[in-house]
């Protein structure tokens, strides 16, 4: 007598080959029924003998195919309806397609194994891959996901391909971007090769040659073409860096396998799962080997595993053990991934294109993560993560949300799913805005979303590019969400927490405040649910020029260092500030091009700067990072004095001690140690007054300044004495790349904001 049951899986389940897998263990214990991709998942109906039901329930939990991420499997006894065969069911059509996009993944190790199989049909084809692993959200062009919406269209598959494609026992059954190198596309070697020279091997071979001797080479990648060199060639680092127009930015490392990844970092073992975990992130580590043309006066180094057969290929055919693997564009411009814009782009960069002949559907960059104090922390998402689903929102009506200006993402939330976009950059250079609306339209499009039922978001700022954007797109509502409450909302959203009130810490570098002014030195109380209330906040600061002092430490100094009774003369030695810091400090009493601000970013420059970093920084957070690297190379010393009166963090003494100190000739490793603890400690005595005010037993920590691991380790130790716990960001950067998520969520409860001077009639 026949059992029966029906299972339910949900999670990330569709085009992971799922339903393959279930086809095989379905056959293996002799059971017959059905598979299809259903609206919310997997649904299987299963009959046999209750033993076969038995396992196959068993290994369905202990193991799943590799890029699959169940969150429920729900099994329900039923009746037998007396089929006599499994198979795989066409899928239920839907309304709205709720199916979620699977990120890119690397290339699996059975596919590995064919490629450098010399009987295999895809001996060394360079785009294997099955259904488990490969390209997915870079190569889909619509949904459902099925090869006529790929960039795969365009290759028919031949009679071994369409063999393998339409047999469900295979490992690439309906693995969409399948291809062999009898009918698929291949990779050429631009100027030297030409895609009819047959084949990609000898174009492989060729570029491995151009970086052994030293040359630059643009590789097409995933999600973009990459600029590549021989990491432990000086001149050709060098090289790079100047046709780049990159002065002192870490480039990003590949390391041929975790071997020689281990010879480049120290590697924990957190670490390591990171590196290797699907998403193949760079992960941020310390060096253990000193390329200072790589990462100058940096002592961590960014290093990735390959993840394409490509990459394989090109270690296989001797490139060196270390690349530089960099985003393949001039300064801060988007990443190419369309081989004519990159050929024109990167002439002048390249020596030579490797070209890879599979369009991308979208630029998709590399992520960027490290393992912290805190646990994992995502600095770029990109690559491997998106555009999966970070949050459950509860919400019914589609929310878009417009980000940040900096690190812009943008976040969709359909079906009570919010989905982060990739990183897309700094909306001010022009090729990153044109990123940003196709973002928008991409994503919108996607998820079949209609302009006039979204509810739109976007940030406090009027004078945002995103914000100016909103405008334009036809959407009947929409609202701004103040950007650090947006922070700390994106820490409460990625953990589903609507209603714990929490206190909220938003230490950052710059954003629009509810007055006007630049905030980034902000506490709140609340929650989601019921909005945050500012509770206190860094003393007020001055910044003079604007946009200017961000870049300029000294120019950020002037605007703090004029409230500091008996601070130093900083034009002598040892400060020797720049003449800009005189112009900048003119400006502070006349009330002219200056603004009001609170950010902690800033005094964190203003601390560099005393410290010693003089100098215009040539990429964002570079005086600050500097400082904590400087920091971490001294013993635990006794924290600067930073007080918390009257809801104010006082940065005047602790200031004063940083100079003083100098002046006295203290180590400035020892300096930049003590104020950190200083940091620390005065943020933590707010805390601790805070939580006894309000009844309150967790802190959200979210913005830039989180980035720094050195004060997120000092925090943490203070919090622990105090028994206040700690939350962070793991699913969305800590950065502005977090942004839209936070606005997605608060959003989602109607917590709005209006810009000071303006009330809710007035902006309608
Ligand atoms: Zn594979
Ligand atoms: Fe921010």
């Amino acid at each position: 007598m026949a059992s029966a049951c029906s299972i339910r899986v949900r999670g990330v389940v569709q085009g992971v080959g799922f339903r393959p897998f279930v086809y095989r263990l379905a056959c293996a214990n002799t059971l017959s029924g059905w598979v299809l991709n259903a609206e919310e998942g997997i649904e299987i109906h299963l009959e046999g003998a209750e033993t076969g039901l038995e396992a196959f329930v068993r290994d369905l939990r202990a193991q799943p195919p590799p890029a699959a991420s169940i969150a429920e499997i729900d099994v329900r006894r039923t009746e037998p309806v007396g089929v006599h065969e499994f198979t795989i069911r066409s899928s239920q059509q839907g309304e709205r397609p709720t199916v979620r996009i699977s990120p890119d993944l690397p290339v699996c190790n059975d596919c590995l194994r064919e490629l450098f199989d010399p009987s295999n049909r895809r001996y060394l084809y360079p785009y294997i891959n099955c259904t488990n692993c490969g390209p997915r959200y870079s190569v889909v062009l619509g949904l459902p996901y099925d090869r006529p919406k790929t960039t795969m269209k365009d290759w028919p598959l031949d009679e071994h391909c369409t063999a393998e494609y339409t047999n469900p026992g295979d490992r690439r059954f309906h693995a969409q971007p399948v291809a062999c190198s009898a009918c698929g596309p291949n990779y050429y070697l631009h100027p030297h090769l030409h895609s009819n020279d047959g084949g990609s091997g000898g174009s492989i071979r060729r570029a491995a040659e151009v970086l052994r001797a030293g040359g630059i080479l643009a590789v097409k990648g995933l999600g973009g073409y990459h600029l590549a060199c021989d990491a432990r060639n000086p001149a050709a680092v060098a090289a790079l860096r100047d046709r780049k127009y990159r002065k002192e930015k870490p480039f990003a490392l590949m390391a041929k396998d975790i071997a020689v990844a281990r010879t480049l970092v120290e590697l924990s073992a957190d670490s390591q799962l990171l590196l290797t975990s699907a998403a193949r992130p760079i992960v941020l580590a310390p060096a253990r080997i000193g390329l200072p043309e790589v990462a100058p006066g940096n002592n961590e180094l960014g290093v990735m595993l390959p993840y394409t057969p490509l990459h394989h290929l090109l270690f296989a055919a001797g490139a060196p053990e270390i690349l530089v693997m960099t985003s393949a564009n001039r300064s801060s411009e988007p990443i190419a991934y369309e081989d004519d814009d990159a050929l024109q782009r990167l002439a002048g960069i390249a020596d030579s294109f490797l070209i890879g002949q599979r369009p991308i559907a979208r630029r998709v960059d590399d992520s960027v993560a490290r393992v912290g104090a805190c646990g994992p922390v995502i600095l770029r998402r990109a690559r491997g993560y998106a555009p999966g689903a970070v949050a459950s929102l509860p919400t019914v009506r589609p929310i878009l949300a417009l980000g940040a200006d900096l690190k812009n993402s943008i976040t969709l939330a359909v079906d009570g799913q919010a989905f982060v976009s990739q990183h897309i950059g700094d909306l001010d250079h022009y090729q990153s805005f044109r990123a940003f609306q196709e973002t928008i339209e991409d994503l919108v499009s996607m998820y079949e979303v209609r302009w006039d039922e979204l509810l739109l978001v976007c940030d406090l700022h009027p004078q945002y590019l995103s914000t100016c954007h909103a405008a334009t797109l036809g959407v009947p509502e929409s609202h701004a969400v103040q950007h650090h409450r947006a922070h700390v909302a994106s820490v409460l959203a990625e953990r589903g927490e609507w209603t714990k009130r929490v206190i909220g810490v938003s230490f950052d570098g710059t954003g629009y405040g509810d007055d006007g002014s630049i905030w980034g030195g902000e506490i709140f109380v609340g929650s989601v649910q019921d909005g945050f209330e500012r509770v206190a906040h860094l003393r007020r600061a001055v910044l003079a020029g604007g946009d200017a002092a961000a870049k300029n430490p000294v120019q950020a100094a002037a605007g703090f260092l004029a409230q500091v009774d008996g601070i130093p003369d900083v034009l002598s030695s040892p400060f020797d500030f720049p003449e800009r810091y005189c112009h900048a400090l003119e400006l502070v009493p006349k009330d002219v091009r200056t603004f009001g601000t609170t950010s902690v970013g800033r005094l964190f420059d203003t601390a560099a700067a005393l410290v010693g970093f003089t100098r215009e920084i040539t990429f964002e957070g570079q005086a600050a990072i500097w400082l904590e690297q400087l920091a971490r190379g001294a013993p635990l010393t006794e924290p600067y004095p930073f007080s918390f009166v009257d809801d104010e963090l006082d940065f005047r003494p602790l200031l004063l001690a940083v100079a003083q100190d100098r002046v006295r000739g203290r180590n400035v490793r020892e300096i930049a140690r003590a104020f950190h603890r200083g940091i620390a400690q005065g943020l933590c005595d707010a805390l601790h007054v805070i939580a006894g005010s309000y009844a309150l037993d967790t802190v959200v920590l979210s913005g830039g300044v989180f980035q720094n691991e050195l004060l997120l380790e000092d925090l943490k130790s203070h919090l622990a004495q105090e028994s206040l716990q700690a939350w962070t960001n793991h699913a969305v950067p800590p950065n502005d790349g977090g942004i839209s998520l936070g606005q997605a969520a608060l959003a989602a409860f109607g917590r709005f904001d209006v810009p000071a001077g303006m009330n809710h009639d007035q902006k309608k």
